[in-house]
């Protein structure tokens, strides 16, 4: 934590700001440790504080790294009674802050304004100031994901056993089944809303779990992640259950896991992430099937399931060390069905190391 708000304030220097502002839950976990969803974060080069409403004080007192816990540094923790966007415009205007650095797709307009209510200095969109401190995962935290791909591995495993002596489950239940697993083994809960689906609705890519019972020939795409210790995993796979849906099925899935594989391989420092993307999106255009790719080939997973850098060809991001992304290319085809191949991956001096280890070789169930 004393790291990060070291670096936190020298980007505030270099965006020439003097102080910086938050109220997402995320970035605020970041910086403090506090995982509740209400609070706001205040940081001068001198002061650090921690703003939240009387629900979450004592959950303050446990999580944040403070400096009333005897630390070197840390945020002063401080109870506001009121509005918290308010709160926090108030404590700007008393530290004399003239420009308030703020994330902008963190901050609302409403936010914004009750903010400027007390503040009257100049509030400076800076998008990257910590999502960039974000990219690049400690050991710490890479332990946390790992913990947490491990987890829903384990669920994914028994689930594919209950599935096999469930006929006519459907998607809904399957899904709740999979959420109430994450829990009872330890996990805050799903990093997002599971999706299973079933048939040909597993070409709706994210398509919402429904009512559709489970038949022979179908498809099924499973997408699952959970949040463990404050941090997500994501992880897809797609099965045939009781027999091959069709020619089309096997034709698609060898070419998805390839493009998978192959970029896969490709993951180092170094490459950037539109020619990763491009790697997996070549490999499955000159088969035909470009237009059925079309989302991009991964995200950064973190405190958020979807966070920086963006693994699609129009992010110019360069790979480092230490980030850790999804790889998910998918081949979607109307009406018939989908297929999606996602692992969880730190990147290493020299590659990459897979956190998830479910079996991805075509399987009917
Ligand atoms: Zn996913
Ligand atoms: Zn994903």
């Amino acid at each position: 934590m004393k790291a990060r708000l070291g670096r936190l304030r020298e980007r505030l220097d270099l965006a020439a700001c003097d102080s910086f502002l938050s109220l997402a839950a995320p970035t605020n976990q970041y910086l403090t440790g506090f995982r509740g969803s209400t609070s706001a974060v205040v940081v001068t080069q001198n002061e650090a504080l921690f703003l939240c409403d009387f629900r979450y004080t004592e959950q303050a007192h446990e999580e944040v790294w403070s400096s009333g816990t005897g630390a070197d540094g840390g945020y002063a923790v401080e109870e506001v009674s009121g509005n918290l966007q308010e709160g926090a415009g108030k404590r700007l205007r008393d530290l004399s802050a003239r420009t308030a650095a703020f994330e902008p797709d963190e901050l609302t307009v409403g936010d914004l304004s009750r903010v400027q209510t007390h503040f009257d200095g100049v509030c400076t969109p800076s998008p990257e100031i910590v999502s960039r401190l974000r990219r690049v995962k400690s050991p710490e935290e890479v332990d946390r994901i790992r913990a947490a791909a491990r987890l829903v591995d384990g669920v994914l495993a028994d689930g594919l056993r209950m599935l096999a002596l469930a006929p006519g489950i459907t998607e809904q239940e399957l899904a709740g089944w999979f959420e109430y697993e994450f829990r009872k083994r330890g996990a805050a809960g799903a990093a997002f809303s599971t999706i299973a689906l079933f048939g040909p609705r597993t070409s709706l890519v994210h398509g919402e779990a429904g009512d559709r019972a489970l038949a022979k020939g179908d498809v099924v795409l499973l997408d699952l992640g959970c949040r463990l210790g404050g941090y997500c995993s994501d992880l897809t796979r797609t099965y045939a259950y009781s027999t091959i849906p069709g020619d089309w099925f096997d034709e698609v899935y060898t070419l998805t896991l390839t493009a998978q594989k192959i970029a896969l391989e490709a993951v180092r420092p170094g490459i950037s992430c539109h020619e990763l993307d491009a790697i997996a999106r070549g490999l499955i255009a000159e088969a035909g099937y470009g237009e059925h790719f079309g989302h991009g080939l991964g995200h950064g997973v973190g405190i958020d399931v979807h966070e920086e850098p963006r693994v699609g060809k129009d992010s110019d991001v360069v790979i480092e060390e230490g980030m850790v992304i999804t790889i998910e290319p998918g081949i979607y085809l109307p009406h018939r069905g989908g297929v999606r191949i996602e692992d969880l991956v730190v990147v290493t001096k020299d590659g990459c190391e897979c956190l998830s280890s479910a079996p991805k070789e075509l399987s009917v169930l």
